[in-house]
């Protein structure tokens, strides 16, 4: 079995090292901050992630995986190395590859005191150019090693979503290997022949250049796919009768629109399409591209916030003053990743407009602390978020809250008022009691 390094024990890295050691493969992790590497060996992920605690601990125990944050020492001992790091937006939606930079001068280096050959495969999400272009040179440079010969280089994008990320990893829709060469691309597969044990998913075998475009084409069709339905939300809202969450059944009952992510509500946050989208966007303008379809979905995604709060103030008649409790914080049900939540967002803009802020999440409470601080309070359960409140409203659609009902209202908040950002309750439900919901007509 290949021996295999990953560099960058973040969401994507970590849970593809704890998935490849729980498949026999013997694996090498590098990450550079220290604490996150000290919850790793003691098998406790830094992050929530539904089951990845016991594949962690037992990979941890067993000694598959080996963490520490020496890059000489992983790539000596490996085949193949993963670079997993991250690639934020700048301030301008311009890509940031300090991280994918740093790792890969790195891994040259190490490569240059390594005989034989190996494989270099970035996870990372990078801008269409980057592999061929500055990867390719970094790692020849520090190196001194020739690309194609001494070493391979692919670009191999990571489709999993958190919450569902092991999922996302043992059962992909697909495989896209982006590779410089035949040998490199060959190899690759060899080695997810070997992951998948014979059962391999689907695979695009393509060039580097291809396969970064996928990777930004993809999340940039999702987000437009959400955005598309809360579009129809703002329509749906002026019309009598009319609701978004049936239409969007509607056509998602189409198996050439299918239902996934067609979801009206707050829109899309997260670590992957906010950033994605303004990362294209940014990287065509600059040859002269303009990506229409991707600007207008982030500006609906935009206006999102602004027609909640419209719906908010509806309700309650104003907003200053009030106390509203904030169901949700996550970016999205299954995480505890807080990265341009929607539900912070909203929270902000509340702020704004001199309301007060109590609010609940089962896992991002933590996270969101570290943003909101002690502008807003934190309840410990969701009966405590209610009491004595003016407006509640559903912001990330965990499953616990679907316990929320009339009689609960009645009983904790001051007068029950909900407002359903994510479209998880049914409207007849509510009858009683001051209502309203993202595309749900008068
Ligand atoms: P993350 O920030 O959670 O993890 C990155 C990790 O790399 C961090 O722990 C960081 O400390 C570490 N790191 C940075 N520089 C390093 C270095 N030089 N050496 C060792 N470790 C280093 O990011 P993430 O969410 O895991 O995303 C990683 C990449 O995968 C991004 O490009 C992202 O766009 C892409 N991606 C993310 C998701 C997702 O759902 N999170 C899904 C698909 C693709």
């Amino acid at each position: 079995m290949f021996s295999v390094s990953v560099i960058g024990l973040g969401y994507v890295g970590l849970t593809f090292a704890a998935c490849l050691a729980n498949r026999g493969f013997r694996v090498y992790g590098v990450e550079s901050d220290e604490e996150k590497r000290k919850l790793i060996l003691e098998g406790r992920p830094p992050f929530y992630e539904p089951g990845l605690d016991s594949l962690l601990s037992k990979a941890i125990s067993c000694g598959s995986l080996i963490v520490m944050n020496d890059f000489q020492s992983a790539i000596q001992n490996s085949y193949i190395t993963f670079v997993c790091v991250g690639t934020p937006s700048r301030d301008d939606g311009s890509v940031d590859l300090s991280q994918v930079e740093s790792a890969v001068r790195e891994v040259g280096r190490a490569l240059k005191k390594k005989n034989g050959y190996h494989l270099v495969v970035l996870r990372s999400t990078i801008p269409p150019g980057t592999t061929e272009g500055l990867v390719k040179k970094l790692l020849e440079e520090e190196s001194s090693k020739i690309a194609e010969v001494e070493f391979g280089l692919c670009f191999n994008p990571e489709f999993l979503s958190e919450g569902k990320a092991i999922e996302g990893i043992m059962k992909p829709d697909k495989v896209v290997i982006g590779a410089v060469d035949e040998r490199s691309g060959k190899l690759l597969l060899e080695f997810y022949r070997e992951f998948y044990s014979g059962k391999l998913p689907p695979i695009l075998l393509t060039n580097p250049v291809n396969a970064e475009l996928i990777k930004y084409a993809n999340n940039a069709f999702l987000a437009m796919k959400i955005s598309f339905a809360n579009m129809f939300s703002r329509l749906c809202s002026k019309l009598k009768g009319a609701d978004v969450a049936v239409v969007m059944k509607g056509i998602g009952m189409d198996s050439r629109i299918c239902n996934a992510f067609l979801g009206a509500g707050l829109g899309w946050g997260g670590s992957c399409f906010p950033k994605d989208t303004r990362g294209i966007l940014f990287y065509a303008k600059k040859l002269g591209v303009d990506l229409k379809l991707i600007r207008a979905s982030i500006e609906i995604n935009e206006e999102q916030i602004e027609y909640a709060l419209e719906l908010a103030e509806n309700l309650i008649g104003g907003l200053r003053d009030k106390l509203i409790a904030v169901l949700g914080l996550a970016f999205k049900p299954g995480t505890d990743d807080v990265r341009e939540s929607r539900a912070i967002k909203l929270i902000e803009k509340l702020l704004e407009k001199g309301a007060r802020i109590r609010a609940h999440d089962p896992k991002a409470m933590e996270n969101a602390r570290r943003i909101l601080g002690d502008r807003i309070e934190y309840a410990g359960s969701i009966e405590e978020c209610l009491s004595d409140a003016d407006l509640c409203i559903l912001a990330t659609e965990w499953p616990e809250y679907r316990q929320i009902n009339s009689d609960l209202l009645k009983k904790y908040m001051k007068s029950p008022a909900l407002l359903d950002c994510r479209r998880l309750y049914d409207p007849n439900q509510f009858r009683g009691i001051r209502f309203a919901a993202i595309g749900l007509g008068p």
